[in-house]
């Protein structure tokens, strides 16, 4: 007999399959793997060696193992979540990242209808993604798909940036009260200072979304 996480998979799979179907009208490419290790897995194949791989900020790809994979293997990552690493350093990894050859990042949601949105502070991850990097791979578990614009960017603000401003420190509005109180929110705490939404991709295939049937990151 099927179970609670049975039929949450199964719902997750329909969904990814509507989503991706939106994302190719879009000349976005969509993956969907059922695990963190699959997906995880699908990403370091299509990495050439030698390659300069760029990461945005993303607790995804640390949960999903991906990291951890893509240190193992013969590239040039700007790994930006090494330990000891200055801020100075992550600047300069920033930079580079906008030249990568693949640039890995997560996403705070994604519609159903085949969008991305995305909310920057210092802003280096959503310009990677709009241009620069040959290649742009979203690695985003099914927690992320809202079922509209609406939906997406409320989950944007209220989820992803407000547990992003706790986990960075910030005295933001949202960092005491959990919800976004974007009028009474201003620099230099403010964590929400670029917001984009991907519409389409004008190079197909140059941005790939692996899809995860798992709950990741935020
Ligand atoms: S309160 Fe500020 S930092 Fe928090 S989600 Fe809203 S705009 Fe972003």
């Amino acid at each position: 007999m099927k179970n609670k996480t049975d039929h949450l998979q199964e719902s997750w799979r329909l969904q990814a399959g509507t989503v991706i179907r939106n994302f190719k009208k879009r000349g976005i490419e969509g993956i969907y793997c059922e695990t963190g290790a699959a997906a995880t897995a699908e990403i370091c194949r299509r990495i050439p060696a030698g390659a300069l791989v760029g990461l945005g900020g993303s607790e995804t790809i640390v949960e999903s193992g991906l990291l951890a994979a893509l240190r193992g293997m013969d590239i040039r990552l700007l790994d930006r979540y090494r330990e000891g690493i200055g801020k100075e350093e992550v600047d300069v990894m920033r930079r580079q990242g906008l030249l990568s050859d693949v640039f890995i990042m997560s996403s705070n949601a994604v519609t159903a209808d085949g969008r991305l949105v995305n909310i920057d502070g210092t802003g280096n991850r959503v310009a990677a993604l709009v241009f620069g990097p040959k290649q742009v791979i979203v690695l985003a578990g099914m927690n992320k798909v809202a079922a509209g614009l609406d939906a997406a960017m409320s989950r944007a603000r209220n989820c992803a940036a407000a547990a992003n401003s706790l986990r960075v420190g910030m005295d933001t509005p949202c960092s005491h009260t959990g919800f976004c109180q974007d009028p009474h929110c201003h620099p230099p705490h403010r964590v929400c200072c670029q917001l984009v939404v991907t519409e389409a991709s004008m190079t197909p295939g140059r941005i790939t979304v692996v899809l995860v049937g798992e709950s990741l990151g935020y």
